[in-house]
């Protein structure tokens, strides 16, 4: 049953609004992470709701919302927030603060980086134009707004600039709004204009730290990559890089405090149903990081899967299963390929609707969702399985960063995170064949970068729940 409307509304906090500028037209999109769906309202609209901070009924933001020169009449603000609240967007009151009382990483906590990797960052400013979200903490949003006044004409107002993180309450952290899908402090040439006006330390710590990303499981603080970059991918087996660490730290202490640091949870979900503590995980992940190199990625993943459906977290059946010669069968994949297929799919058609042309996650969502259908073709992915690997040292390093980073400890059990994961690398292997002539873009140097930024930055990783 759907609670009451609520007598001092808010955005829930699990809709994110962002403002977006689409071809030079300012819209909102309400984009809500529990259904999936999205909602596109004008700038007034947004006004509105920018008002409803759960401290006010509806004639309190009918006056707040008229100072900031939004202006409704009661009954059509009323029939404009009935719309959201049945869509399940609003929520009562002001939103409770989450208890934070997790101990924090101890400062003494070692730094462990991916061995033998560095970047090459090739200043294209590709990470600069794909992500849904780039936010800013409150100082680094003045700092920008006092170095660059004019851009969205920030330097007057936060709000002409800035949205909050989430709902529509005050935030800690704001999203800064996107032109064209790219933030908008990024120039038309490519480059961040707040690197260029203010130095490296002027842009968020968020964008200094991308790709390198850091997770405490107990022993050590795991420093890895997110492969969610070309530049990442044409890094690897290239020495003479910018190190993941600035010299000399060596433990959580040297770090930036700014910088997040992930923990991995005490106990980590093995197969549905089963779970291990995180030290058996840690020993499991640290085994198979040893394994020799698969040519086939793909295949080893999914025999992986299969060991542990098979018997848990034994490290020496993940060892047998690594040296097998077999190839997957099409029909351990199929199912994955068919949902995300469909779920970008769906994205796409929604994409088409408001995102530019322009706008790169637009077509790196139609490419996906391509490539997946064509995978979907009679015989199409046996076809794809059989074939050499055209990138076999990619996916090697990709297995290696992912597991040094234990990004398969998170919302799946490990043996569905394992076959998720050979699905997003086949369906990269199908991902050239879906560009259209003269749509290539240098984000597409690296099909795995591209599948792997825009199933986490825009939420299509969400398709591994649809199964
Ligand atoms: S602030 Fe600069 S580095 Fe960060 S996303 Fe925007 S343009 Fe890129």
């Amino acid at each position: 049953m759907r609670p009451p409307f609520p007598s001092r509304p808010r955005l829930a906090a699990h809709v994110l609004g962002r403002r977006h500028l689409v071809d030079g037209d300012e819209r909102v999109v309400l984009h809500d992470l529990g259904t999936g769906r999205l909602v596109q309202i004008g700038p007034r609209e947004w006004g509105l709701l920018a008002a409803a901070d759960g401290t006010r009924d509806l004639d309190g933001i009918v006056l707040a919302a008229a100072r900031e020169g939004a202006h409704a009449r009661g009954p059509a603000l009323r029939a404009f927030l009935e719309q959201l609240h049945a869509a399940g967007l609003l929520e009562d009151g002001i939103e409770e603060a989450s208890p934070d009382d997790a101990p924090g990483v101890p400062a003494a906590r070692p730094l462990e980086p991916l061995p033998g990797f560095s970047l090459h960052c090739d200043g294209g400013g590709s990470c600069c134009r794909i992500y849904a979200s780039v936010i800013f903490a409150p100082v680094e949003a003045a700092r920008a707004r006092a170095l660059l006044p004019l851009v969205q004409d920030g330097g007057a107002r936060h709000e002409r600039v800035f949205m909050p993180e989430h709902g529509s309450g005050p935030t800690g952290g704001s999203a800064v709004t996107l032109r064209d899908g790219r933030c908008a402090y990024l120039d038309d040439g490519g480059l961040c204009a707040l690197h260029a006006r203010g130095g490296a330390g002027a842009k968020p710590v968020g964008c200094n730290a991308f790709p390198t990303s850091f997770i405490d499981d107990g022993e050590s603080v795991r420093v890895s990559v997110s492969v969610e970059c070309a530049c990442v991918l044409a890094s690897v087996g290239r020495p003479g890089g910018a190190p993941l660490l600035p010299p000399g730290a060596a433990t959580r202490g040297d770090l930036d405090g700014a910088i997040v640091v992930d923990r991995l949870a005490e106990q980590v979900a093995v197969a549905p149903g089963s779970r291990a503590s995180r030290a058996a995980f840690v020993a499991w992940s640290r085994r198979v990081a040893a394994l020799p190199p698969s040519g086939d990625t793909a295949a080893l993943l999914l025999r992986l899967a299969g060991a542990i459906d098979a018997g848990g977290l034994d490290e020496d059946a993940a060892s047998r299963a690594a040296a097998r010669p077999d190839r997957p069968a099409a029909r351990a994949l199929l199912p994955w390929i068919e949902a995300l297929a469909a779920r970008a799919e769906r994205r796409s058609r929604e994409d088409d609707a408001w995102r530019s042309e322009r706008d790169l996650g637009r077509r790196a969502t139609r490419w996906i969702a391509r490539a997946a259908a064509d995978l979907l073709q009679p015989g199409a992915l046996e076809v794809v399985l059989a074939a050499p690997v055209a990138a076999p040292a990619s996916e090697a390093f990709y297995l290696r960063a992912v597991l040094h980073g234990h990004r398969l400890a998170g919302d799946l059990p490990l043996s569905l995170a394992l076959r998720d994961r050979a699905a997003r690398l086949v369906v990269a292997r199908a991902l050239p064949l879906a560009f259209a002539d003269g749509e290539r873009d240098p984000a597409c140097a690296h099909p795995l970068g591209l599948v792997e930024a825009m199933l986490r930055g825009h939420g299509l990783d969400a398709y591994a729940h649809d199964l």
